[in-house]
């Protein structure tokens, strides 16, 4: 196998037994991105100079016989909403486009401290909203099964970076299921852990109360390898958990025990492709044979989700979007004889896409006077009602599974023009999100043109090391993510 082929764990065992340089990796890593990423564009921004830097410190660090961190030597790319010091910061969008941030996000801090080597920022949908990447400013990422498709969203730079072998591994951000589906759709590990389980300092917000990060790996072992330096307490996040963090790594191989198994009748209703319900029947298939019981539920008020996704997520956008005023951050549109408000508008009329107007438009009307009662109350409501849905579940299993996505990557293009039907395409990952508990996709299958699959188990609160080792386990039963895209 190629260097670059490699998971992160296997690079690392390669450094810290010094069969390999730092060094050697991040050159080797940075020819294949300049090979493949003018292709799929996944990064918005590369610091090559200051990985090779990295590198030849930890190198030096090795030499000398100095401890190491737990991700030493291994290459990362973050996606550009998660604040990096002296490094831009876009959110892929204009209003951001030459702001570049005074500190770490808390993550950003933690992948530091382990010295991990940060390479590189990565596209998405502008402030995260979609699910194709396609609404970013500067440029649309391209899925490595297809450069045709798109890599999903709107953590795509993250998942087409992982997939095309030029990160190892990367940080996404989940708001509606943002680092699950392009997961999903570039057939990689995309894992949303419990809210408050990673801290939110330095992730530029979206929703607050749904805002999660994860990552993108290759395989599981990376998936909780990364959990770990990712998670834990932080008093500058004040919905950060205060729960120990567990040894993630050292737990995915356990043996189960009678696992049960949740499907829910509403996971594999209508609208699923055939191509994906096949493969998650040959999933669960699988696991049946390694011993778990299947068992029939039902999450009554999951009709309900999108619609409250969208009042939750647009109200909360519209709130933490006001920030951008052209004062404060970023860009400042102005004429020589405008007023005050004058410059307000212009500045975000011209720094903001359509999509985030739409947002901030459905954002504030769900909030205003007279209609606050009827919008978003109610959604708060039939929240709590979502969140009993699992907490009866829970009661009955000890995981859920679905697919991911309803259906696999489309056409670059296809989707754009209706984002209704874009909103829907989030049925299954976004009640992870307004429940709090955490989820992970897995690649389970192949449709017949080649577009990878993904599978989703949902979990506890803070049951992280469950699903991990739930994933583990089909992993080594199956091998899908073993696949590569023929991009050569
Ligand atoms: N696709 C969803 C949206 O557009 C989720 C986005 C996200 O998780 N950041 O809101």
């Amino acid at each position: 196998m190629l260097l670059h082929q490699l998971t992160a764990k296997q690079i690392q065992d390669n450094i810290v037994k010094r069969k390999i340089s730092c060094k050697e990796v991040i050159e080797d890593l940075f020819n294949r991105i300049n090979e493949k990423d003018s292709l799929i564009k996944a990064y918005i921004s590369l610091d090559e100079e200051s990985a090779l830097e990295r590198a030849r410190e930890i190198d030096g660090k090795l030499s000398n016989g100095e401890d190491l961190g737990v991700l030493a030597g291994i290459p990362i790319a973050i996606k550009d909403n998660i604040c990096t010091k002296n490094m831009k910061t876009t959110c892929a969008s204009k209003i951001l486009e030459n702001f570049i941030p005074p500190y770490d996000a808390f993550v950003v801090n933690n992948l530091r401290k382990e010295d991990a080597i940060i390479i590189g920022k990565t596209n998405l949908d502008e402030f995260a909203m979609g699910s194709t990447t396609e609404n970013s400013a500067f440029q649309i990422t391209r899925n490595p099964w297809n450069t045709e498709y798109i890599p999903g969203g709107s953590s795509g730079g993250s998942a087409a970076a992982v997939s095309t072998d030029i990160a190892f591994m990367a940080l996404g951000s989940d708001t509606g299921g943002s680092v699950r589906q392009p997961a999903s759709l570039c057939g990689n590990v995309g894992l949303k852990p419990t809210y408050g389980r990673v801290s939110r300092y330095g992730l530029i917000a979206f929703a607050s109360s749904m805002d999660q990060i994860g990552s993108f790996t290759k395989d599981v072992c990376d998936a909780a390898l990364l959990l770990r330096v990712i998670s834990g307490y932080d008093c500058l996040d004040s919905t950060c958990s205060t729960l120990e963090v567990e040894d993630y790594v050292s737990h995915i191989n356990g043996k189960f025990d009678g696992l049960r198994i949740g499907v829910p009748k509403e996971f594999f209703g209508e609208g699923i492709d055939r191509e994906v319900r096949n493969a998650l029947m040959n999933a669960l298939e699988i696991y049946k044979k390694n011993g778990a019981k299947l068992i029939d539920l039902s999450l009554p008020h999951c009709e309900y989700a999108i619609a409250t996704y969208c009042i939750i997520a647009t109200a909360e956008a519209s709130s933490n979007l006001a920030r951008y005023d052209g004062v404060r951050y970023g860009m400042r549109n102005q004429l020589s004889d405008d007023s005050i408000m004058e410059m307000y508008c212009r500045t975000r009329a011209e720094g903001f896409g359509d999509e985030v107007k739409r947002r901030i438009l459905l954002g504030n009307y769900v909030l205003s006077a007279g209609y606050y009662e009827a919008y978003y109350l109610k959604a708060s409501k039939v929240r709590n009602l979502l969140k009993s849905d699992f907490d009866e579940a829970f009661k009955k299993v000890d995981c859920i599974i679905s697919p991911t996505s309803p259906t696999v990557a489309s056409k670059i293009g296809e989707k754009m023009t209706d984002p209704l039907e874009m909103y829907l395409s989030d049925v299954y990952t976004n009640i992870a999100n307004l429940v709090g508990i955490p989820g992970i996709s897995l690649p389970c299958g192949f449709t017949n043109s080649g577009l990878p699959i993904g599978m989703q188990i949902l979990g506890r609160h803070f049951e992280e090391t469950q699903i991990l080792k739930v994933a583990k386990l089909f992993e080594m039963e199956t091998g899908f993510h073993l696949k590569k895209p023929e991009l050569d």
